[in-house]
């Protein structure tokens, strides 16, 4: 489900980094509005776990109905606005550092420890523009959503969807979609949108 161009990129990137022993594997590539619209609503109904910022589990029937809408955007995205949805970018792990049935969890430990090397490797071929064209995302410092080194994002392709991206697209999106706390997200959506998207866009 990922764009041609970013599929055929993604297979140059590979063939690259097999030269240096690694073997990168898309752990989460596409992902619909749909499977991000499930998640969302299933956050807000207490059938999944929100977590707080440094990952334990809230008592959500403490907050009220916004603050309950700024913790899940910690750790989902609202749904119409996931980097997933664009089929330009990819959750990417190295397969050739861990046995066949290890299952990612894409954590910062992860990143500093058992693909600690493959990162070293990937932090120099985006430093020299050697990475077919992928870039990270969810750097430090930059907005609100949790750092994601793992992220990569298929620049070429994305920069144009960024540029086509309006907030009255989402908004409408929103509005023709069973999503749960809409008139909280509608009310802040200006916010959302400048703390959780364009912050990360190339623009
Ligand atoms: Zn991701």
């Amino acid at each position: 489900m990922l764009k041609p161009q970013t599929l055929n990129a993604f297979e140059n990137f590979c063939e690259e980094a097999k030269k240096y022993d690694f073997e990168p594997k898309i752990e989460s590539g596409y992902r619909s509005f749909e499977r991000q619209l499930l998640i969302w609503n299933e956050k807000v109904l207490g059938k999944r776990k929100v977590l707080d910022k440094n990952g334990k589990p809230l008592n959500i029937a403490e907050l009220c109905e916004t603050e309950l809408m700024k913790a899940i955007l910690l750790w989902s995205a609202l749904p119409g606005t996931s980097r997933h949805e664009w089929g330009t970018d990819i959750d990417v792990i190295d397969a050739a550092a861990v046995p066949k049935d290890y299952e990612a969890e894409l954590t910062i430990e992860e990143t500093l420890g058992v693909f600690g090397k493959f990162h070293k490797w990937l932090d120099l071929q985006i430093e020299g523009k050697n990475a077919f064209g992928f870039k990270r995302v969810f750097l430090p410092g930059i907005g609100r959503v949790q750092p994601e080194p793992w992220h990569l994002s298929y620049s070429p392709e994305a920069r144009e969807i960024e540029h086509n991206f309006t907030a009255e697209n989402l908004a409408e999106r929103l509005s023709n979609s069973d999503i749960l706390l809409l008139p909280q997200i509608l009310a802040n959506l200006d916010w959302i949108l400048e703390n959780h998207v364009f912050c990360y866009f190339e623009r």
